[in-house]
């Protein structure tokens, strides 16, 4: 299997976060190889023809305010290996049943001109984030660091509204449909009921990113940014296999660290023998939450959609009203598909000419679905969208989907469908995968969970595995090989960013 007798270190799977560890290791001058079980890179991250000839679709993530706001990828040259974040002229648009629309602007003021009376309370809301996002960004996407004890003002501010649910959140400081649903749509990411805590986390720091880098893709497809990873890997001397599925790690060549992007069941599968029984049965009470089912339409035109300004939009959420989504979203808690599902849309060859021949375009949609599901929701997205964009119907050109299951076996880390590598509730969202105060480490001397299922959790930004990597730099690669306050400083903030080139259509 292996290239060669040993490495530094291993890394098994090759999404963002394991290209990520990498990387992160390969920088500081070790040995890698990484092994993914699949024929191609990428994980979460790939791009692919699903519908017709020469037509790119996004199969998993497509928009990238979490990538472009990484403290770790703007450090990395990505830019000299080919990523470049196209930012469409207004992140999100939230459209609703009158032919209006909520549009979250590049601007604060802006977004708050559109949202009539509560304009005030928005930017009340929005602003002082927005003045201290650095600070925030730096803090929240990792594991709770000592940041909180040097910035205690405006991390507990923004802390106070995260930590709140999306609909407490928003009937306490909106009046009105048009901000409560923006707010709401966005925090439906948190893939939680919109009545529990911490669901309003998500609403606050996508919106945050939204103002302050925007809601990019990358050109050409999200493939192209863990193309840009896995170039510069190699360059550093890392080297890739695909095609090899690590059933156990005792298939891997010898390595004094081994990194693994993959979630807690899966860790148990090829390590359980070696994990201690306390470790192994924590690990074991992971909790995964719902799935999702993915559609990919080929259209002939835009999407002809009634509230005009959804077409500046990357990303449209379609569910109309905050209680509406709320309901819909209960509805998969219980364990049940929604009739009208919360729908996230994404648009991307409207502001990238290069993922779609001339005249046609792409559209990616998903819902949540309960873990496990294989309902095929095609007709519930579809009439979704047709809701807010009569005629949209007759412009499909081709389809694919993929419910919950084929999710999981397309990315054995999409347990039952979850894409988020485990729920993202008050519980796991800190403390994934155990409480610990170094949770990518394992009791496992030299064994490093780097995925998702780690702090900060889901999204492209390649955090998780920049931090497991920090580990595994001060823990098993290191010669020092002994633990102290000074092994966590590296964590509070990575060197200064490389700026990644954005371009406005
Ligand atoms: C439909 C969908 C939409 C999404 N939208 C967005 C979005 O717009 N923006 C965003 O930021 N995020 C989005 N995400 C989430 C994002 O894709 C994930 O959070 C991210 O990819 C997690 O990265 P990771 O490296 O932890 O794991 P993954 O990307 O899941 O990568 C894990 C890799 O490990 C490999 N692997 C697993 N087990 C083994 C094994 N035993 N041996 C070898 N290899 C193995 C897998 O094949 C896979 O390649 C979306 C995900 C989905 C599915």
């Amino acid at each position: 299997m292996a290239a060669r007798s040993g490495y530094d270190a291993v890394v098994v799977g090759s999404g963002p976060n394991g290209l990520a560890a990498a990387v992160t290791l390969a920088r500081a001058g070790h040995s890698v190889v990484v092994y993914e079980a699949k024929p191609t890179i990428g994980g979460g991250c790939r791009s692919a023809e699903l519908t017709l000839p020469g037509v790119t679709h996004d199969v998993c993530s497509a928009i990238h305010p979490m990538g472009a706001g990484s403290p770790f990828f703007r450090t990395l040259p990505l830019e000299r290996y080919g990523l470049e974040w196209i930012q469409p002229p207004a992140p999100l648009a939230h459209p609703f049943d009158d032919g209006t629309a909520a549009v979250l602007e590049r601007s604060v003021a802006a977004t708050a001109a559109g949202l009539g009376a509560d304009g005030p309370a928005y930017q009340r809301l929005m602003g002082p984030f927005v003045r201290d996002w650095e600070t925030i960004i730096r803090a929240f996407l990792g594991p709770i660091r000592p940041a909180l004890a040097f910035h205690p003002f405006a991390l507990s501010r923004f802390g106070l509204s995260a930590v709140r649910s999306a609909r407490g959140l928003a009937e306490a400081r909106f009046r009105d449909e048009p901000a409560r649903a923006l707010l709401a749509g966005i925090s439906a990411h948190a893939m939680l009921p919109l009545e529990q805590p911490p669901s309003a986390s998500f609403g606050v720091m996508l919106a945050l990113l939204g103002h302050a880098v925007g809601w990019p893709m990358a050109r050409g497809g999200s493939q192209a940014i863990v193309a840009a990873l896995a170039a510069y890997l190699r360059e550093l001397g890392g080297t890739i296999v695909t095609g090899t599925e690590i059933g156990s790690l005792s298939e891997l060549p010898p390595a004094r660290a081994v990194l693994c992007d993959v979630t807690p069941r899966q860790l148990l599968q090829m390590a359980g023998d070696r994990l201690p029984a306390g470790f192994a049965g924590r690990l074991g009470r992971f909790r995964y939450g719902p799935g999702v089912f993915k559609l990919d339409l080929a259209i002939n035109g835009p999407i002809p959609w009634a509230a005009t300004d959804c077409a500046r939009a990357g990303t449209v959420h379609l569910g109309g009203t905050l209680r509406e989504m709320a309901a819909g979203e209960r509805t998969v808690w219980r364990g049940e598909e929604p009739d009208r599902p919360y729908v996230l849309l994404a648009q991307q060859s409207l502001f990238d000419p290069t993922r779609a021949p001339d005249g046609t375009q792409t559209v990616w949609a998903y819902c949540h679905v309960p873990s496990g599901s294989t309902a095929d929701m095609t007709t519930r997205i579809e009439a979704q969208i047709e809701r807010f964009a009569p005629g949209f119907r007759d412009r499909i050109l081709a389809r694919h989907t993929m419910n919950a299951v084929e999710m999981q076996a397309y990315n054995p880390n999409y347990i039952g469908g979850d894409i988020s590598g485990g729920v993202s509730d008050f519980w796991q969202l800190f403390t994934r995968p155990t409480i610990s105060p170094i949770p990518y480490a394992t009791p496992v001397p030299g064994l490093y969970l780097c995925s998702s299922s780690t702090p900060p959790g889901a999204a492209v930004h390649g955090m998780c595995g920049y931090y497991a990597a920090q580990m595994a730099l001060h823990g098993a690669l290191s010669t020092r090989r002994t633990w102290g306050l000074g092994d966590l400083l590296p964590l509070a903030a990575p060197s200064e960013p490389a700026e990644v080139p954005s371009r406005v259509p």
